[in-house]
């Protein structure tokens, strides 16, 4: 059925810059990590990318990698933005990375200027587009110089298949250098991306800081850890949970007893609040005004539509911040 995406859905979101860019993100973005690879239903695929539409969300992520199997997420995200979005283009921030293994031989993985730009040229034949809006080096290479990979991105932006630049999981020490690189080069990265939760913390320590005197955006991954900070655990293990799907990230061992009890304890908190779980944790990253957009992951439709209804509740009161802190600790 052909699609005709909701008129109202500019007034559901908010935008917030991107460090010092031009750029405005939703305040909640949609990332295509799981759930839109080769194993998932197109319908259901489809379905979420429009309720994320509908409901303000332009911003899609993707990377080379993601599936499975790898690539296929792009695959199946250009069908149906050519099927459903091909008016809607210039309304999208479409995002890819490079930097995990992709393929056989020593030219695709890592950082070389040889992998990132043989690999950006393949998403966009998957994808069927002419440029992605930010491309990201997706991990940090020990191994090639960074004034390699950084000048390999700054090339991938003159040549107009990527707009802007970002990178992920690099630590604030190498994030100051690659910043330093870029903007000397007239490129200057607009976005960090890293994993941040309540449960996982260790951007605090730094990164943070950094990214706020830089000028640069922060779209934290996985704010839910995978669905830990969510109800969805908390009466056992769902057929339909990705602790049970394919691939290992979440693995049904690493569900354990002292971190459903954190999770029921945090549960309590967020119904005080009058929220579900999911929605307190991405309330609680969205507090923090240095957070541009938080990076969800969703397997069906309504959970895009909870997700949005964090944006709005992001006060806290110090009691509630304590007890929180408590919790974690624990
Ligand atoms: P989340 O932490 O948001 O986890 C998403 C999962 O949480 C969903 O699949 C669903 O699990 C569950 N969930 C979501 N909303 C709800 C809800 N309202 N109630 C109950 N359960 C809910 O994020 P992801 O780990 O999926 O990562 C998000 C994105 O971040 C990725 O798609 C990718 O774009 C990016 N990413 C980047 C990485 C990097 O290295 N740069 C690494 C990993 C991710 P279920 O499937 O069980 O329903």
């Amino acid at each position: 059925m052909s699609y005709n995406p909701s008129t109202g859905r500019y007034q559901q979101m908010e935008y917030k810059r991107c460090g010092a860019s031009g750029l405005k993100l939703p305040r909640v973005s949609l990332g295509l990590w799981q759930n839109f690879g080769d194993y998932d239903t197109p319908q259901n695929c489809s379905d979420i990318l429009r309720t994320a539409f509908d409901n303000g969300i332009t911003h899609f992520d993707l990377a080379n990698n993601y599936g499975p199997p790898p690539g296929s997420a792009e695959e199946n995200f250009g069908r149906i933005l050519h099927a459903d979005f091909r008016d809607h283009r210039d309304e999208l921030i479409i995002s890819t990375k490079a930097g995990y293994t992709m393929w056989d031989g020593p030219y695709g993985d890592w950082g070389s200027k040889k992998y990132l730009v043989s690999s950006l040229d393949q998403s966009l034949k998957r994808m069927k587009l002419d440029y992605v809006d930010i491309f990201y080096h997706h991990r940090p290479d020990p191994d090639t110089p960074l004034e390699e990979t950084m000048a390999a991105l700054n090339l991938i932006v003159q040549q107009g298949k990527a707009l802007y630049i970002g990178i992920s999981n690099y630590k604030a020490p190498e994030a100051r250098k690659a910043f330093a690189l870029l903007k000397e080069m007239g490129t200057p990265a607009i976005i960090h991306q890293p994993k941040y939760s309540m449960f996982e913390r260790w951007v605090e320590g730094g990164l943070l800081d950094l990214l706020e005197q830089e000028g640069v955006g922060c779209i934290p991954f996985s704010p839910l850890a995978q669905g830990l900070l969510t109800d969805r655990y908390l009466q056992g293990i769902p057929a339909d949970s990705r602790a049970l799907k394919v691939g290992d990230f979440l693995t049904v061992d690493s569900i354990k007893p002292e971190v459903i009890e954190k999770v029921k304890r945090l549960n309590e908190i967020a119904q005080q609040r009058g929220q579900k779980l999911a929605q307190m944790a991405l309330s609680w990253i969205l507090k923090d005004s240095r957070i541009t957009s938080v990076l969800i992951g969703a397997s069906k439709p309504w959970q895009v539509v909870d997700a949005i209804q964090s944006v709005t509740k992001t006060n806290f009161d110090k009691e509630e911040l304590v007890l929180i802190d408590e919790i974690l600790a624990a």
